[in-house]
């Protein structure tokens, strides 16, 4: 592992930075203030156009020994990995970021990776540009067929589960699951615990599924009035208790209707096929 070639004009100790461990640059940044800025989402808690402090930089091209004037052309080349911290939520955040312009030389390009950590300013005036987040946005999870507006509900349920909002999560989850139920089943009367329980007694829906949601906050009478904080496990079964629901009573039958070569609402109890010319 020793640099015994290198490109003309790189140094010795350029060579030898490009390999530099993380922990040697954390070590010398320590007590430092100064450090370039990334504006962005925190994956995390949501908060938008925060400011996220540079502590550590690992430039990708340290994992390889000699790095040539090619290779500064190369994307890769130019990613430069970044960790950081959410000053709301104090969760961790990486970034991959990429150098943006050109970088004529390997001094050049070092010179601009040791700014990230030394200059107090936006990464963007330092010529590099976010090209991931991490963690990354987790897609979230829709069941298929559903009517907009039982899927917009549902999204909304989706984006504050992940955001860790128990309360506004479940509370969006409980309308995509009442909007649908009275979307697939017109009619239908009550708050959403009798909903259930005449789907059940009708054997709309499986003994085990009714029974099921005696234990779900989403579901109860008293749900988000009892006083209780609602926590994130009240979240994440509620989140499930809705999910199954609507996959059993929409997304499945659509399914069968769809592979049968009927149309999509043809779930519904009132659609009658269009009259043929019999
Ligand atoms: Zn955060």
């Amino acid at each position: 592992m020793t640099a015994s070639k290198r490109p003309p004009g790189v140094s010795a100790a350029s060579a030898f930075r490009m390999r530099v461990s993380a922990s040697a640059i954390s070590e010398w940044i320590e007590g430092s203030s100064d450090m370039a800025v990334i504006q962005a989402t925190c994956p995390h808690c949501g908060i938008q156009n925060n400011a996220f402090s540079i502590a550590h930089t690992r430039p990708w091209a340290a994992r390889q020994n000699i790095i040539t004037s090619d290779d500064l052309m190369k994307k890769e080349t130019k990613r430069v990995s970044a960790s950081s911290y959410c000053i709301s939520c104090n969760n961790p955040v990486g970034f991959v970021l990429s150098k943006t312009d050109m970088v004529s030389t390997l001094m050049n390009f070092n010179a601009t990776i040791e700014s990230l950590i030394t200059k107090n300013s936006g990464i963007e005036a330092l010529g590099y540009a976010v090209e991931s987040v991490h963690p990354a946005n987790v897609p979230h999870r829709i069941p298929q067929h559903l009517p907009p507006h039982v899927a917009k509900a549902f999204d909304q349920g989706e984006q504050n589960f992940k955001f860790n909002n128990p309360d506004a999560a479940i509370a969006m989850y409980a309308k995509a699951l009442e909007a649908g139920l009275r979307w697939r089943f017109p009619g239908i009367k009550g708050m959403l615990n009798e909903m259930i329980g005449t789907l059940k007694t009708k054997g709309l829906l499986p003994p085990e599924i009714g029974d099921w949601a005696h234990q779900v906050r989403l579901v109860r009478k008293d749900a988000v009035h009892d006083g209780d904080e609602l926590e994130a496990d009240d979240m994440e079964a509620g989140r499930n208790f809705a999910d199954a629901v609507l996959r059993y009573t929409i997304t499945l039958p659509t399914d069968v209707a769809l592979r049968r070569g009927l149309p999509a609402e043809s779930i519904l109890p009132d659609w009658t096929p269009p009259s043929g010319g019999e």
